[in-house]
């Protein structure tokens, strides 16, 4: 559109395909570089669950879901006490139905509304997927629309290493191979879509504290770049300490149990075989709690009726495949199996089916509409896990990276590269932060830099 080498450089092939896409379809010529050559099963999009909350949309409606940009943004407040970026959360929310929209009908991406159980914190069901609920299928998707688009060129292994601007204004980049071979590209647009800082531990450790000890289950790449080369740039940056952890990642092969096990009516104990928390909280949350259980693990027991609704998402498929599911006819026969005091595990699920029935209070004050469950059981240990990193540079409702509260002309973040709308810690994380911010932003930013270049 102006005579440079490519109209937008997207740093990041997960959700920054988003952006490539859209602004490649309102006319852009667009360069996405991945520093891993193994992207598309290695970065944070191709682990993740694929959903992605939007409010407003056909499938809902077509469902009968009352639910609206208010309603959402409502959820993203209470969630997060408050401490969102009200902005960020607006344009998101706004942007949500648009978005899936433009995923179903311009990218053919196969959607569904999830209405076989909620996550905690939202009112509505708003979570859009796909078959298989998988990230895997999701990118995979993305890259081969990437790849078919004339005006899209994908190059991996490729980092991004800086960002040049001339008068305060992008105006190019340097890109490099694992080799060290250097390049400069001319550009006036570049999209951060580098995810977060999750894999450098030196910096996990100084920001979010509580969750470095507990396992690292997100994209190796996800180093902090973003962090680095916006602050060479003098960018704003916000909501540090927050995260996506999860408490139901499988001891045994590190795959996704998934917190739909949980949400349906199973229940997590720890090594003393006894409950904890109220299981119906956030998994994000959850994980800073199992952590500072005695040995930092438990187990999630479930009930064949709850393995049977669970066998929609390949991942916890691949953790029944892979041996994981210990099942046990009597609650002393599993406590057997898991080496747990029989009277302990007996007791809790005794007490956890009445609460279940409304027959008592919940020990741990959980109140939500659960399947009771009954023998023959089956459990799953269980570890906590840091996901993904929250904060970021400080992005206004364009994702455009801001600099002493002002944009930087040309410079766009999106997902774990930006600041989210997760507010601070693990509490606020509301199931499908991370994609809203992922692709949501990506898709903000391309259509600004759509109309900045049409203008
Ligand atoms: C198991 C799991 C399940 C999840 N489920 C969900 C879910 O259902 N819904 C939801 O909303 N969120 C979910 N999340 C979170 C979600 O996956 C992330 O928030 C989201 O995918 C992040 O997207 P991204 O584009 O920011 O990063 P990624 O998808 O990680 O992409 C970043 C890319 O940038 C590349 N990169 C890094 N540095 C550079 C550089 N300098 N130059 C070039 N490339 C670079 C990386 O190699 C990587 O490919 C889940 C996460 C996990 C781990």
């Amino acid at each position: 559109m102006d005579g440079a080498d490519f109209d937008l450089v997207v740093a990041g092939a997960g959700g920054g395909l988003v952006a490539a896409l859209r602004a490649a379809e309102l006319g852009a010529t667009v360069l996405v570089v991945d520093a891993d050559e193994h992207f598309t099963r290695g970065n944070n999009t191709s682990m993740c669950t694929a959903m992605i909350p939007a409010a407003g949309t056909r499938w809902q409606h077509d469902a009968g879901v009352d639910d609206s940009v208010e309603r959402f943004v409502a959820d993203i407040e209470h969630k997060t006490e408050g401490t969102a970026d009200r902005t960020l959360a607006r344009a998101l929310a706004r942007a949500s139905a648009p978005l899936v929209t433009w995923l179903a009908d311009e990218q053919a991406l196969d959607l569904e509304l999830v209405t076989d159980f909620r996550y905690p914190g939202h009112s509505a069901d708003r979570c859009h997927t796909i078959t298989g609920r998988h990230g895997s299928r999701l990118l995979r998707h993305l890259v081969r629309r990437a790849h078919d688009h004339p005006a899209i060129e994908v190059i991996a292994p490729m980092s991004l290493e800086s960002v040049h601007t001339t008068d305060g204004a992008v105006s190019g980049v340097d890109i490099a191979t694992p080799d060290g071979n250097r390049e400069k590209v001319s550009t006036s647009s570049v999209l951060l879509a580098t995810n977060g800082f999750g894999a450098d531990p030196n910096l996990v450790r100084r920001w979010i504290p509580e969750i470095a000890e507990a396992e690292y289950h997100g994209g190796r790449f996800s180093r902090g770049d973003a962090l680095r080369i916006g602050a060479e740039l003098g960018a704003d940056v916000g909501y540090l300490d927050a995260y996506q952890g999860h408490a139901a990642l499988s001891a045994r092969s590190r795959t996704l149990v998934g917190w739909a096990t949980v949400l349906h009516g199973g229940i997590i104990v720890n090594v003393e075989g006894t409950r904890f928390a109220a299981e119906s909280g956030g998994y994000s949350e959850f994980a800073a709690i199992l952590a500072a259980q005695p040995e930092a693990k438990g187990w999630i027991v479930v009930d064949q009726h709850i393995e049977n609704l669970c066998m929609a998402f390949d991942d916890f498929r691949a953790v029944s495949d892979d041996g994981s599911l210990v099942r046990a006819d009597t609650a002393e026969d599993l406590a057997a199996r898991l080496d747990l005091p029989a009277n302990a595990l007996e007791n809790e699920l005794d007490a956890a089916r009445r609460s279940a029935l409304g027959q008592e209070p919940d020990r741990q004050g959980r109140t939500d509409e659960r399947h009771p469950l009954a023998a023959p059981y089956v459990a799953i240990a269980i570890t906590p896990a840091l996901f993904h990193t929250q904060g970021g540079l400080a992005v206004d409702e364009h994702a455009r990276v801001l600099a002493e509260g002002a944009p930087i002309p040309g410079l766009y973040a999106s997902g774990g590269a930006a600041t989210g709308v997760s507010g601070h810690g693990a509490s606020g994380y509301l199931a499908g932060n991370g994609l809203i911010a992922a692709l949501g932003l990506a898709y903000l930013a391309a259509e600004h830099v759509g109309r900045t270049h049409s203008a």
